[in-house]
């Protein structure tokens, strides 16, 4: 008899430890079997597997408790490696979450623990066999047209009624082999020649003995080659490389100028069917494919000898995942190439202040490309919206982004205009007694949603019908204050009726592929200007957009959160950079109320240190990162008086210990929840983790109901 240790999900439990069952066969580490676990079926990754010759008697009186036997066992191969198994662990130590969510997170679904699992898709085949068999005369002819392998289906499209009778014959029998997911194939193409600073920027990585390097390369220098020149040294090597990519920047041009260059590539991202993901899974495993192009969660990929692993834009907020666990891709990522005896490589055109600081320190070797590959920066403007205003002209298309606009057209160039809010009206306002309308289970107010006529919450997506009346005080009509892409459309067109406009937002790429389908028309210059949120500001690389229009710039920085006056530094400098990147020389406007405030003035002159400088110096003084670590514990309940009590009971737990201890902030609701923040920071990343580990293990144990979620050093406070 064997005794195992598996991991059980149970999502009612942050229960972090292994339990103990039985099995009469020994069972591979880390295959998934099926338990029984607080009286209903669960699936359990096995951790150990030991042989005993003790009888159930003696282990009951061992145990103080009588072991179940397992199910079944579900796989006979590993779902983990080793590597991937203690990765699990680290990530649960370093995120303060239980092992389970990180196993879940790294693993595609089809291969999950959860209950609400897919299976890896089947198809049915027959396997044909030889020899005398009475068949009849039809029987025969059919069994003719058959071969080894046939799909099921196909086979039966030869004839309904004659297979079931071959396979009682034992002529044929059925079997089920899972799908293959193929990648269409693409020649390869030669690669560019690296201009003199790219060349020097690839050797550079390849020659150095640190671990890391950052490649700080302002847009349009020509980042992505030297990822593809590292990518084709490394697979000679016969090593594994990943190039991580935001979120919203796997586009069709990146996949392309890819797939030129390599014919057996993997892209790993969110928009793929869970069945083509576990397929792309089982083509790293089985090393079929040594690259992989993917966002975030492609970092968990069963690689077996990672060389390299590129992260495009590290400042990028996607490479944090926001639900639990909330891991840093960055953080796993110098883990897994410590593993591996691998390389990291990050770059941006405006690095995360983390790492450009330790890359001054020498940390990590910093590499810079200072020049565009046109040697053609854009010209940067901006547009003081107070002044408008004060003139009563537009300040959603002022005067001087039309005439540009206009004259970018007239050269038959493309436009792309950023507006970083969707939607039509993001305030419905009463004018009698000033109520706003708000969302009913969030503290937020409603957008206005002109195509559908409704009000959108946006932070639970609820669909409330539009009303005339103030509901507080029956005045009417209410008034709908600001405007969102779907707003500044309308706008566009009445100005230029002649334009094509293609608009990208959350609205207009619900849909799969909708968002691929958008970028493709732009780019076959179907479309005259591309209108979007923050999904239009990165990565692209347009030859005839000659023109980028920024609409309330500032927005972002009345947010009252410490890493605002970044991110919005970061977007803007993304979106200029989309324009003139080819022979003809680019434009920006920026849009804003706040001309003076140092963001936008680094922009202008589109200088990151100048940036860097200020913001440093201001972080220094409220000792936000990356002059400390901060870990943000949230609480959410739908019961007032539960939260409240947990919130107290946490509180009493941290208040004491020797860090920066904030005192309960309670946050709006949100989905009608009741939600809370509490706050440690301190330099000592490690005593952090350590003692809010001991803190949320005694949590759990002291069986407080409200759920918990940590994330550890967290990109914006809400
Ligand atoms: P980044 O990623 O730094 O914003 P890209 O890699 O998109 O820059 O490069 C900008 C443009 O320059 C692209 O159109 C790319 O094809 C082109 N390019 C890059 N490197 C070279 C090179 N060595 N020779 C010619 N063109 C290049
Ligand atoms: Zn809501």
């Amino acid at each position: 008899m064997y005794l195992l240790e598996v991991y059980v999900t149970n999502a009612t439990l942050n229960i972090n430890r292994p339990f103990t069952y039985l099995s009469d066969q020994k069972v591979s580490l880390y295959c998934r079997v099926k338990v029984r676990f607080h009286n209903a079926d669960n699936l359990a990754i096995v951790s150990s597997c030991k042989y005993t010759d003790q009888d159930i008697e003696q282990l009951k009186t061992e145990l103080g408790y009588e072991p179940l036997y397992i199910s079944a066992i579900v796989d006979e191969e590993p779902v983990l490696s080793k590597e991937l198994f203690d990765l699990a662990f680290w990530l649960s130590r370093t995120t303060i979450s239980p092992l389970i969510s990180c196993l879940n997170s790294m693993l595609p679904k089809a291969l999950k623990t959860s209950k609400k699992h897919s299976s890896p898709k089947m198809i049915a085949r027959f396997h044909k066999y030889e020899g005398d068999f009475p068949f009849t005369k039809r029987q025969k002819e059919v069994y003719d047209l058959l071969y080894e392998g046939i799909i099921a289906s196909d086979a039966r499209k030869i004839s309904v009624s004659i297979i079931p009778k071959l396979i009682s014959l034992n002529a044929i029998e059925e079997y089920e082999e899972e799908t293959v997911f193929t990648n269409k194939e693409i020649a390869s193409s030669a690669f560019k020649t690296l201009t003199p600073s790219q060349q020097k920027a690839y050797e550079a990585i390849l020659d150095t003995d640190k671990s890391v390097s950052l490649l700080f390369g302002v847009t349009g220098s020509g980042k992505t080659e030297v990822y593809l020149h590292l990518a084709r040294h490394y697979l000679a090597q016969g090593k594994d490389v990943l190039i991580l990519v935001p979120e919203i920047s796997l586009t069709p041009q990146m996949i392309e100028r890819v797939k030129q260059r390599f014919t057996d590539v993997v892209f790993y991202h969110s928009e793929l069917s869970d069945q083509e993901r576990y397929e792309q899974y089982k083509r790293v495993r089985n090393k079929e494919v040594r690259i992989v192009v993917g966002t975030r969660s492609s970092i968990f990929l069963p690689f077996h000898d990672l060389g390299l692993i590129i992260i495009d834009e590290e400042h990028d907020s996607s490479y944090k995942q926001d639900s639990v666990p909330c891991y840093h891709v960055k953080n796993v990522a110098f883990k897994r190439a410590k593993d591996h005896h691998g390389k990291v490589l990050l770059a941006s055109a405006t690095p995360s202040l983390e790492s450009y600081t330790r890359a001054l320190r020498g940390d990590y070797q910093l590499l810079q490309l200072k020049d565009r590959i046109n040697h053609s920066l854009p010209k940067i403007e901006i547009i003081d919206l107070n002044t408008q205003v004060r003139n009563h002209s537009s300040y959603i298309i002022t005067k001087p982004l039309k005439e540009e606009i206009g004259k970018c057209l007239e050269h038959g160039k493309q436009a792309i205009i950023l507006l970083n809010r969707r939607g039509y009206s993001p305030i419905v306002k009463c004018g009698e007694c000033g109520s706003t309308l708000m969302c009913q289970d969030c503290d937020t107010p409603l957008n206005y949603h002109k195509d559908e006529d409704v009000l959108k919450c946006h932070q639970c997506g609820r669909i409330y019908k539009r009303i005339d009346r103030c509901p507080s005080c029956g005045h009417k009509p209410l008034l709908y204050y600001g405007f969102g892409t779907k707003k500044a459309q309308e706008e566009l067109q009445k100005l230029f009726p002649e334009a094509k406009i293609e608009r990208m937002d959350r609205d207009s790429t619900y849909r799969k592929g909708a968002h691929e389908a958008i970028l493709k028309r732009f780019e076959a210059h179907e479309a005259d200007i591309l209108l979007g949120t923050q999904m239009i500001a990165k990565g692209l690389d347009y030859p005839d957009v000659t023109l980028v229009g920024i609409l309330n710039a500032d927005a972002g920085l009345m947010h009252q959160d410490y890493n605002s006056a970044k991110v919005t530094f970061d977007l803007l400098m993304q979106a200029s950079g989309r324009s003139g990147r080819a022979d003809h020389p680019g434009k920006v406007l920026i849009q804003a109320f706040n001309p003076d405030h140092y963001a936008i003035k680094a922009v202008l002159s589109q200088d990151y240190t100048y940036f860097y400088n200020i913001e440093m110096n201001y972080r220094n003084k409220t000792k936000y990162p990356p002059y400390s670590h901060i870990i943000e514990i949230l609480l959410s309940d739908n019961d007032e008086d539960k939260i409240k009590e947990s919130v107290a009971y946490l509180y009493e737990q941290i208040k004491d210990l020797p860090f920066k201890i904030y005192k309960p902030y309670e946050l709006g609701r949100s989905k009608a929840l009741y939600r809370y923040r509490l706050l440690l920071m301190d330099k000592d990343l490690l005593a952090l983790l350590k003692q809010t580990n001991e803190v949320i293990d005694r949590y759990v144990a002291a069986r407080k109901h409200s759920r918990v979620r940590i994330d550890v050093d967290p990109l914006y406070l809400e």
